[in-house]
């Protein structure tokens, strides 16, 4: 899909990968709707790129159907439905230690958040002859993330669930791409918004997302890489048990030059 002259919704736009495929869609010529939370951190996005900002908390079911209404009546059907919300908390100690709530906001936000997306816009988009469903997934949901067992599990659901829509739908003339990054410099890592230069070799930013995204729409290739390494450790995986052997080793290194698992700190290492 070129996006030039498309309806396009993304979620948790106000900041980090979500702004920055935002502001790229309306760069080519789409009309954007950006989502998050608030409407006034939303609006701040949309203010320089005349896009229509909404309120949306897309893990309930009843404003995520708001959130489509209100994108239909201002710009007419919707071509791609971009779901990139997303949260993170990292775990204490144990695979098990973090809490339920936080357990379940990954769920709702990562996983169930996209299920209300695709069953708000799929009727219609079947009806029109095609459509578009972008997912956000991460690198953590096709290996898994050191540190965050919820976050590595729901995104992992992700993947699945955007498999199930592309098998299911695609006689549908439904697309369907999920992306997976790796290290991206936003403030889910601890960055403020595009002030600082990324750390790690391998942590890019959220522009370089886009112009992944960009391609993999153009080429509407279901998986979408901005890390090209990640092939390559998806292709470690063939072996599981080595692959486990693998991810203690670079484990017990983290935590040797760390102190710990957390995320802010991890991603300098890569
Ligand atoms: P970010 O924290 O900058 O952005 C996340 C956005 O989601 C925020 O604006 C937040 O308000 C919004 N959000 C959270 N809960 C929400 C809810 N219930 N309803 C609506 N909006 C909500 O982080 P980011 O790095 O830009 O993350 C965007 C997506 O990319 C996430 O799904 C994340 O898991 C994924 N991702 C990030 C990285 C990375 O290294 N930064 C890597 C892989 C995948």
């Amino acid at each position: 899909m070129n996006v030039n002259g498309k309806t396009t919704v993304v979620t948790g736009a106000a900041s980090g990968i979500g702004k920055a495929l935002a502001q790229r869609f309306e760069k080519e010529g789409a009309r954007v709707v950006v989502s998050d939370l608030y409407e006034a951190a939303a609006q701040r996005v949309t203010d320089p790129i005349r896009g229509l900002a909404v309120a949306c908390d897309v893990t309930k079911e009843t404003e995520v159907q708001d959130l489509v209404a209100r994108c239909e009546a201002h710009f007419g059907p919707i071509d791609l439905f971009c779901s990139n919300a997303g949260v993170f908390f990292g775990e204490p100690d144990l695979a098990t230690s973090a809490e339920n709530a936080q357990w379940q906001t990954c769920w709702d936000v990562h996983v169930m958040a996209q299920v209300y997306a695709a069953r708000a816009v799929l009727p219609g988009m079947i009806e029109r002859g095609g459509g578009y469903l972008l997912n956000m997934a991460s690198a953590a949901g096709l290996l898994s993330q050191i540190g965050d067992a919820a976050y590595s599990a729901t995104k992992h659901a992700a993947v699945g669930f955007a498999e199930s829509l592309a098998i299911t739908h695609g006689d549908d003339g439904i697309k369907v791409s999920v992306i997976c990054p790796q290290y991206v410099a936003t403030p889910m890592l601890g960055y403020s918004e595009g002030r600082e230069k990324p750390e790690g070799v391998g942590v890019i930013g959220p522009e370089q997302v886009a112009d992944a995204v960009i391609e993999g729409l153009a080429e509407e290739r279901f998986l979408i890489l901005s890390h090209p390494e990640v092939e390559k450790y998806r292709q470690h995986k063939g072996d599981y048990d080595r692959w486990i052997g693998g991810m203690r080793k670079l484990r017990r290194s983290i935590i040797q030059k760390t102190g710990g698992t957390r995320l802010e700190d991890m991603h300098k290492l890569v």
